[in-house]
């Protein structure tokens, strides 16, 4: 019998976080990938980012946080259009986040002012337009860099600080 790597979906990673909604993908959904993590490592790296961001922007703005994306396995990775090899989705350290009535401008400036981060990227924001784009946020163990940058359509670079469109 092969031995197997157990992991309970269901398990908290903080108050309001489970293991299942950091791993959930509608783009693994659709292409049938099982994107749940094979190491203990990409759950200690999730439950840090839940503990330490999540959880502390979800007791601010005491509405739910939604995770578009948190730990993309190799396969979704690859399946991602946009997501490089070098994605900190792999590790489970980066969420693609949105509060439902908060712009992300205001998550994001929120963000940079209060919570220890590794990298901060306002992606693909609109001025005017609340829920335009997301939050990407990131976070490891040691060495943040505190990075903040902007991404907007049509441009290949991201942009410094956080910017809109
Ligand atoms: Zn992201």
């Amino acid at each position: 019998m092969a031995k197997k790597f157990v992991v309970d979906l269901d398990m908290r990673l903080s108050k309001n976080f489970t293991l299942r909604e950091m791993i959930r993908s509608s783009i693994a959904q659709r292409l049938g990938i099982d994107n749940t993590p094979t190491s203990f490592k990409v759950i200690e790296a999730l439950t840090l980012l839940c503990q330490n961001v999540l959880q502390p922007i979800r007791d601010h703005f005491k509405k739910p946080v939604h995770v578009n994306s948190g730990y993309r396995g190799p396969k979704l990775n690859n399946a991602t259009p946009g997501s490089s090899r070098r994605s900190q989705h792999r590790k489970g350290e980066a969420g693609d986040i949105e509060i439902y009535g908060v712009s992300n401008l205001k998550l994001a400036q929120w963000i940079d002012n209060n919570i220890f981060f590794d990298q901060l990227i306002l992606e693909y924001h609109t001025a005017g337009r609340p829920n335009s784009g997301w939050v990407h946020v990131s976070i490891k163990l040691s060495g943040l860099r505190e990075q903040v940058l902007s991404k907007l359509s049509g441009e290949k670079r991201y942009r410094k600080g956080l910017v809109t469109q």
